[in-house]
């Protein structure tokens, strides 16, 4: 079962995203790659640590699974975020011709600081892509994975915004 086979690898990138603690200011994400019910790398995103601001979880992910397999596409294997990816991820998912992205939590069910600070739609961008086989799908846990995060009402200090 596809739905199920998706909660039990969101679950893995939702540890993922718990690895490095839990508080909501770092940005807990994680981001899973799977092909063929094989990990091909799970990975938190890593902006501070770095330093890299194109470190998402998702980005680290991609280049992990590339180099596991030592191929430049990524065909038939499905990108699990705990979170829906950014505009830069998503036009990355595109890119390294994943199958499929899968979502936990959603734009709109957490703070507004995880996201740019304009509207860049990512469900858009999966339609309007220049690959037609590509399906992106929200909502997967997606309660669980919003625990990760401030919440869409949360009253946040200003230097505790990350995007701004
Ligand atoms: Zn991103």
């Amino acid at each position: 079962m596809a739905g199920q086979d998706d909660e039990q690898w969101m679950r893995m990138a939702i540890e993922v995203a718990r690895s490095k603690g839990s508080d909501p200011s770092t940005s807990p994400l994680g981001c899973v790659i799977v092909l063929d019910g094989k990990v091909l790398a799970a990975e938190r995103n890593q902006t501070h640590e770095l330093p890299d601001a194109t470190a998402h979880a998702e980005m680290m992910a991609i280049r992990r699974a590339c180099e596991s397999t030592g191929e430049l596409e990524l065909r038939g294997a499905t990108l699990y975020s705990t979170l829906q990816p950014c505009g830069m991820c998503t036009m990355a998912s595109i890119w390294s011709k994943v199958g499929r992205v899968v979502y936990g939590a959603g734009r709109n069910d957490v703070h507004a600081m995880y996201f740019e600070a304009k509207h860049v739609d990512t469900l858009s961008f999966i339609g309007d892509a220049y690959r037609d086989d590509i399906v992106i799908k929200g909502g997967c846990l997606a309660a669980e994975c919003a625990t990760l995060y401030y919440p869409p009402d949360a009253e946040l200090p200003v230097e505790e915004q990350a995007n701004l």
